[in-house]
């Protein structure tokens, strides 16, 4: 999007929700989903006197996305209280890290047009949820909140960028690439719906050119890619209206109505001071030691970034191809598993993004779980290639292999759908053609070559798709030219 002598200026802070088994203080369990307030103890319920224990998984989760964003990881770290009151926040406090996060300085690339684009991380750090209200309104509209505990003290990183970006595109590739590592590490599942991984971003504006910045709004909770667009868009558009009349940008925290598709103010912005932050007196400094770093290090996989240019160096598949196979871990596990069996990167490529990906999302499966297996998959492109089906036919049974989870060979044999290539029969059934549309052909002969399809059509429906197209355009051509 282009905002004329304008830019947006944006930063944004994620939070990402861990997949520990329990949650950060205290072993209950944080399984989405269960019923409310099963899973609680008076440590998460913020019982006076219970006490919090780190869980050292989530310790381990930050080294590991530290790592992955080329961040510092600092040897020793606080946890700190930020005070505030809300009915599902039970200690009145939440526990996080303020002055000493665990990792700080990193950066996430991204790729705009071809180009990358370097955005800077400012620091990552661990933090505890808050509970969740659920309000309802009776029919006789009298209404009423409750409250669920069972999110209270699950595990969140926040990861807080720079303010590097300029456009809403960037901030959604940002987004997109950083969602896509903390899935291929297996630290957060990356579920929008379900909050899992949420954003909140800071926008200003500037005239192009300006060395300072502008003064922010921050939109809360945006939950979606394509609101996140549509609500940066219209945020940097307001602002800048605002200045252009001579008004200024107030400091403020702001919500997107997706409805209506504009931002509304919820509060004035709070500062930093007002949350009276203070080291907390109940956990000790976290230390990490080089030789936990190695070894979480030791652990990191492949990266979506190095393993998108490793796809397009080794296999030359085009960039667009390998954001979409790289950019899920299992996919390109997939993706690879096949090629090794059926080496023909682009063929392999092609299927998985237009049928198989098709399967998968209309049955929400993910690539592992796939009832055609890489072997499979490998079998049918081999049918189609030695011209053993026709490439349409492939794609016609693919559903009904992947419901049945059947061997491609075997299927095509029992269902007699072997493709013609037999030259004398594909024949007969032009000559029968051909005899009985001589209007057809005398209108080809006189040069109305676009007649072609009416012919192929005709032999196609007598052989139910089955004649091999490259041989009965040559014998057609033969035939209505010859
Ligand atoms: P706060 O607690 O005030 O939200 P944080 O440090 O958590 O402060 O987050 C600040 C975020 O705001 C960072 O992502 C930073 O990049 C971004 N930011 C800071 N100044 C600006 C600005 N003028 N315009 C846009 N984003 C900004
Ligand atoms: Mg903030
Ligand atoms: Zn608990």
């Amino acid at each position: 999007m282009d905002y004329g002598d304008y830019e947006g200026v944006m930063g944004l802070e994620v939070h990402a929700h861990l997949l520990t088994e329990s949650k950060i203080f205290c072993g209950c369990s944080t399984k989405f989903g269960a019923e409310p307030n099963s899973h609680t103890c008076p440590t998460c319920m913020g019982l006076p006197g219970a006490l919090p224990v780190l869980n050292k998984k989530v310790v381990e989760f930050a080294i590991k996305l530290g790592l992955a964003l080329h961040c510092s990881i600092n040897p020793r770290s606080i946890f700190a209280r930020k005070n505030y009151y809300y009915p599902d926040l039970p200690k009145g406090y939440q526990i996080s890290q303020y002055e000493e996060p665990i990792c700080g300085n990193g950066w996430l690339d991204i790729v705009m047009d071809g180009k990358t684009k370097r955005i800077r991380i400012l620091r990552i750090h661990m933090e505890e949820d808050a509970g969740k209200l659920v309000h309802e309104r009776t029919i006789d509209t009298s209404s009423y909140s409750m409250v669920d505990y069972n999110r209270s003290s699950t595990p969140l990183l926040e990861i807080v960028s720079e303010p590097d970006l300029r456009t809403p595109e960037e901030a959604t590739a940002y987004l997109k690439a950083l969602r896509d590592i903390l899935m291929y590490l297996e630290i957060c599942d990356g579920n929008m719906e379900e909050g899992s991984f949420r954003c909140d971003a800071n926008v200003s504006v500037r005239k192009k050119g300006d060395e300072t910045f502008g003064t922010r709004a921050e939109l809360k909770n945006l939950n979606s890619f394509r609101y996140i667009e549509r609500s940066l868009d219209y945020e940097i558009d307001r602002q800048i209206a605002l200045i252009k009349k001579g008004g200024s940008v107030v400091q403020e925290t702001r919500l997107f109505n997706a409805e209506q598709g504009v931002t509304y103010s919820m509060r004035g912005k709070e500062e930093a001071h007002d949350y009276r932050y203070f080291p907390e007196p109940d956990l000790l400094p976290v230390t990490v030691d080089e030789a936990w770093v190695d070894e979480v290090g030791k652990t990191l996989p492949e990266l979506p970034m190095e393993k998108m240019e490793r796809f397009m160096k080794d296999y030359g598949l085009p960039r667009y191809d390998v954001e979409i196979l790289a950019s899920d871990r299992e996919l390109a596990a997939y993706f690879e598993a096949v090629l090794k069996l059926f080496p023909e990167a682009k063929t392999v490529s092609n299927f998985i993004m237009t049928e198989f990906l098709r399967e998968l999302k209309d049955g929400n499966i993910s690539p592992k779980d796939s009832p055609v297996t890489p072997a499979r998959l490998a079998e049918l492109l081999t049918l189609i290639k030695d011209g053993t089906i026709s490439n349409k036919i492939g794609k016609e049974i693919f559903p009904e292999i992947y419901r049945t989870g059947a061997s491609p060979r075997e299927y095509v044999k029992k269902k007699g759908l072997l493709q013609i290539s037999d030259e004398g029969a594909i024949e007969g059934i032009i000559d029968a053609v051909i005899a009985r549309s001589p209007r057809e052909v005398a209108d080809f002969r006189a040069g109305k070559e676009k007649l072609i399809g009416f012919f192929v059509g005709q032999v196609m429906r007598e052989t139910k798709g089955k004649a091999n197209p490259a041989l009965l355009n040559e014998l057609l051509l033969k035939k209505l030219k010859g």
